[in-house]
């Protein structure tokens, strides 16, 4: 059994399923978002990446009130002008994980182009 889509990391098929993650972000008041899908090891490999910026939230929902941004530690603007980002990752066998992080502008914009992270349409309550 090979997977339906490809990895989009490293482009191609692999034999068995493929994990997903999806990073959110709002910066300055618009939110962004994607979901990616990925082989184990490129998840791997990006968690990895990014463990010294990202945060597993644990069940009580509570989240560190940052001051600083956290890939460049430069102080953080007041809100609206930073970034809250949330990533989401399912793992075949394992419980959905959570990670939070804060970032300047900066960083921000780094992570929708490195992410690819597509704006979505302002929140529309329905009539
Ligand atoms: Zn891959
Ligand atoms: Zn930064």
């Amino acid at each position: 059994m090979v997977s339906v889509y490809p990895c989009d990391v490293h482009g191609a098929r692999i034999r068995g399923a493929l994990e997903g993650l999806r990073v959110s972000l709002v910066l300055k008041s618009v939110s962004y978002s994607r979901r990616l899908r990925l082989c184990p090891t490129d998840l791997d490999e990006l968690l990895k990446t990014h463990s010294q910026e990202w945060l597993e939230l644990t069940d009580d929902g509570l989240v560190p009130e940052y001051t600083v941004c956290c890939s460049c530690e430069k102080p953080l603007g007041k809100f609206p002008n930073r970034g809250d980002a949330y990533v989401y990752v399912w793992r075949r066998r394992s419980p959905q994980q959570e990670f939070y992080a804060v970032y300047c502008i900066g960083c921000g914009d780094r992570l929708i182009r490195d992410f690819r992270l597509e704006e979505q349409p302002p929140y529309q309550p329905r009539a």
